[in-house]
């Protein structure tokens, strides 16, 4: 099997990659590096470049006979799309529908997109089955549900078949210690946590304490990145086994709240984390969690590290190889000077 990955220098793409590589599939990335890093990378052929540059996909996906295309490749932060939505809409859906017309001039048959918790909106009950309505609150939803609309329509006239995941809160990093999350800026919440840990002169925000959950912070359903990409490669499956174009929402089915977070966090560093209360984050639901029973259940998914605690630790093995990086980095430099 043959698979383009876009975004594959990114956070779940790098980790999505890897898993690729294990199962003895053939790997092309693309990816324009603009939030991603090429050592992030593991294997296969790298392209850097953009999924809306029609003549280059066109190019590579002319290199060979290509299955399917897994599509990471997105701006991602709420905030930012609320206040520059031209930039997201470009990119994440005019660049997506370019990707998704050289797919369908080149003969690939099969898409996985990266779909996105955001496009149901406030949540009307609890937990978020597929069949809740859909009325997202930002551009970056919107960007995402629209896609999800193209590619039904995509499937009916030219027989594209796809699987679109939504994903809640994707943490945790390579259980191999290889990989992890590395936004820049980073704006996750658990990232943030741990580099806030033991460092006495950083804090970590909590966006709202007033909300009408139990400890009165927001709840969300953590859901590890190994555990997702392995819902990529069944959602691979599903395609070659002639399924239907379907979407699936991902996560444990557990909520936990932000200080619930800060107080794992705390356990597993075993160091002080300073925590500051701020304002509500504008467009920050209260409580997100996944009902994932159709995934489960149609995909035979079965996430592994489904414990908060599994997830953080992880995430707390990436965190300390990328402070010994900086140390190195800067010992690099002192000794140039
Ligand atoms: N959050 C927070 N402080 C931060 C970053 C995030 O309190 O510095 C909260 C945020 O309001 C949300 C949760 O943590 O309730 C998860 O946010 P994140 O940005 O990690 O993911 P999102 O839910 O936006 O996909």
């Amino acid at each position: 099997m043959k698979v383009l990955v876009t975004g594959g220098a990114g956070y779940i793409g790098s980790h999505m990659v890897k898993l690729l590589l294990a199962s003895g599939i053939d790997v092309v990335v693309m990816d324009d590096l603009s939030g991603g890093f090429r050592d992030a990378v593991v294997g296969g052929e790298f392209v850097v470049g953009d999924v809306g540059d029609r003549a280059q996909v066109e190019r590579v996906l002319r290199q060979g006979r290509f299955d399917s295309i897994i599509h990471f490749a997105s701006f991602i932060q709420v905030g930012e799309s609320v206040a520059e939505p031209a930039k997201y809409y470009r990119n994440n859906l005019t660049g997506t529908l370019s990707l998704l017309d050289a797919a369908v001039a080149c003969g690939v048959r099969h898409f996985v997109f990266s779909s996105s918790a955001a496009i149901f909106g406030e949540p009307k009950f609890t937990p978020i089955a597929e069949d809740h309505p859909a009325q997202p609150l930002s551009p970056y939803g919107f960007s995402k549900l629209a896609v999800e609309r193209v590619l039904a329509d995509y499937d009916r006239a030219y027989g594209l078949r796809s699987v679109c995941l939504r994903y809640f809160n994707a943490a945790g990093a390579d259980p191999e210690g290889l990989l992890g999350e590395r936004h820049e800026p980073e704006t996750h919440l658990i990232p943030l946590i741990l580099r806030a840990a033991g460092v006495s002169s950083a804090h970590v925000k909590v966006f709202g304490d007033d909300y009408r959950t139990p400890d009165g912070t927001c709840v969300r359903d953590y859901v590890h990145v190994t555990d997702l990409c392995q819902a990529h490669a069944l959602a691979l499956d599903w395609l070659e086994r002639k399924k239907p174009s379907v979407a699936f929402n991902l996560g444990n089915g557990s909520g936990f709240s932000v200080n619930e977070v800060i107080a794992t966090a705390r356990r597993v560093t075993n160091l002080p984390i300073n925590v500051q209360v701020a304002a509500r984050r504008t467009g920050d639901p209260a409580v997100l969690v996944a009902d994932s029973a159709a995934a489960r259940r149609d995909l035979g998914w079965a996430p592994q590290y489904d414990s908060l605690e599994t997830i953080v630790q992880h995430a707390w093995t990436w965190e300390k190889k990328r402070r010994q990086d900086l140390i190195n980095r800067s010992a690099g430099i002192t000794k140039k000077i």
